[in-house]
């Protein structure tokens, strides 16, 4: 009998998926299937994103089989294994929901026009977008490299909400599917060799069923509050939806239409202005998705071509590795990295001082850091990540400028002001008084006996002069402003 696939990829989920729900409406047994790709990509999945995968994987495959249907997994190269199934499983039809990194365009490219040689009809859809990279350019045609423009023309041509019931019931393919590679979540491996991901188990469940948990946990939570505290690290301000949303375990328009909702019936100033904030962010996320589309070689070139040039160290290992470890000596950038390694997340503000001192004042390149948030971090997104190093860095579009160079101390005592965040994560400060937590080094060295505390011993002095090493990076931009 004919069937009908519906390859997940970044789509976990069964509510809102309009690839699934063309798969049903073709009224054929569906496959539901996943494939781990095997071959030399060039963002292969980082630790933290095999995790989580992991995870989520399992609850899709319960899901669908509390509706009578098995996801298969395989593992291998995706046209090929889609190939084979098609052939052993008669099936007629493919559907999948629209991935955006230049790689996945290009294998799915590759993927409908094979698939279509051979009879087998291919459809995709926009599962994880408000609005699509070609959908929202300038009336020239060209892409917005700036994104108050981008987000004025986005909300004033409208956004298409999608939303569907999650199926109750799915036809199942009764025959057995004898591919070789066919295996089971298990056989995937995502799971680390050695346990450090003890702290993933503590901060995250991944899977749709959280997703709406935690999106209506926000709406009665922090949502009223979001505009004013979503800069504060040390209180839970903010949505912590982005794994959720990158696995597409749930929609940007569920969210849109729920926070659309939460206003209506809340109507007062702050709901709004919280709400309004809130769906901006969206707002970048698709923004990142825009740019990636419109310059794809921005996963690892920057944007701003006067960058080409830039003349970062070329031996920063001992830095970077302090960097990475969380033992650079400056408190707020130390306790994020601890807290990435921990929980497979940072919060946004500190991801940004701890990516500007890494390429500002330790004139690391933004790449490496983007690589090492990709490894650790559970929201790994290659769009969100390229466009958070590049603005950051100061080489992308809409960039902070390279000459706005955070202070981390200054930082640090702004949104930690009486330090809980860095004495979560970082307990040999813990004794710190308010005053000194995020410069111990400034601290009166009487005051540092009396605390027991012994800097250089307990806890690192900082690795960079923050004064010189803005001045540095100061004079390089000079030199390279006027570069063409
Ligand atoms: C150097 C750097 C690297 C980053 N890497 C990633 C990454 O790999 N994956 C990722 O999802 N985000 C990344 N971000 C953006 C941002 O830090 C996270 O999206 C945010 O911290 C997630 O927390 P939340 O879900 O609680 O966000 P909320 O504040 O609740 O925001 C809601 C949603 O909007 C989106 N969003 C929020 N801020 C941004 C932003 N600045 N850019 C794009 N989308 C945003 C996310 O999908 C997020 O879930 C990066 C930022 C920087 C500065």
């Amino acid at each position: 009998m004919a069937s009908s696939i519906i390859w997940f990829r970044q789509d976990l989920r069964l509510h809102d998926n309009p690839a699934l729900q063309a798969a049903i409406a073709s009224k054929q047994p569906v496959i539901p299937i996943y494939i781990l790709e095997t071959g030399k990509g060039p963002w292969p999945l980082g630790a933290a994103s095999r995790w989580w995968l992991h995870h989520s994987l399992s609850a899709l495959q319960h899901a669908l089989h509390e509706r009578g249907s098995e996801l298969v997994i395989l593992s291998g190269n995706a046209l090929e294994e889609i190939s084979r199934l098609c052939k052993d499983s008669d099936c007629t039809h493919v559907f999948w929901n629209r991935c955006y990194e230049p790689y996945a365009i290009k294998r799915d490219t590759r993927i409908k026009n094979s698939l279509e040689k051979s009879g087998v009809i291919t459809e995709s859809f926009n599962s994880a977008l408000l609005t699509e990279p070609w959908n929202n350019v300038k009336d020239n045609g060209s892409p917005y490299r700036v994104f108050t423009p981008f987000w004025n023309t986005m909300q004033r041509r409208g956004i298409t909400l999608y939303n569907s019931k999650t199926p109750s019931r799915l036809i199942g393919y009764d025959h057995k599917i004898s591919n070789q590679s066919n295996c089971t979540i298990d056989d995937l491996s995502l799971l680390p060799e050695n346990a450090w991901d003890s702290g993933f188990y503590e901060t995250w469940k991944p899977g749709e069923q959280e997703a709406l948990k935690r999106l209506k946990k926000f709406q009665r939570g922090s949502l009223t509050d979001y505009h004013n505290d979503r800069d504060i690290p040390a209180i839970d301000s903010t949505s912590l939806l982005s794994a959720h949303l990158h696995f597409g375990e749930i929609s940007p328009w569920r969210i849109w239409q729920n926070i659309e909702a939460f206003c209506t019936n809340n109507r007062h100033q702050g709901t709004i202005k919280a709400a309004e904030a809130y769906l901006r962010q969206l707002g970048w996320r698709d923004f990142a998705h825009h740019l990636l589309y419109h310059f794809p070689d921005t996963h690892n070139k920057p944007l701003d071509a006067r960058f080409n040039t830039f003349p970062w160290r070329k031996s920063y290992q001992k830095d970077f590795k302090a960097w990475q470890q969380g033992l650079t000596g400056i408190p707020i950038v130390d306790a994020g990295m601890r807290q990435l390694w921990r929980t497979g997340c940072m919060h946004n503000r500190v991801r940004m001082i701890a990516a500007s001192l890494l390429t500002k004042n330790l004139l690391i390149p933004w790449q490496q850091g983007a690589k090492w948030f990709w490894d650790t971090l559970v929201d790994a997104d290659l769009a969100n990540n390229t466009m958070g190093w590049q603005w950051t860095a100061g080489c992308g579009a809409d960039a902070a400028p390279f000459f706005r160079i955070f202070n981390p101390v200054r930082q640090g005592q702004r949104f930690d002001p009486d330090g809980s965040y860095v004495r979560t994560w970082i307990p040999e400060l813990a004794s710190l008084p308010e005053k000194w937590i995020h410069q111990p080094w400034e601290a009166p060295s009487e005051l540092l006996a009396d605390a027991n505390f012994k800097l250089g011993e307990h806890y690192p002095y900082a690795i960079v002069d923050l004064q010189q090493s803005r001045q540095r990076a100061l004079s390089i931009w000079n030199d390279i402003k006027s570069a063409r």
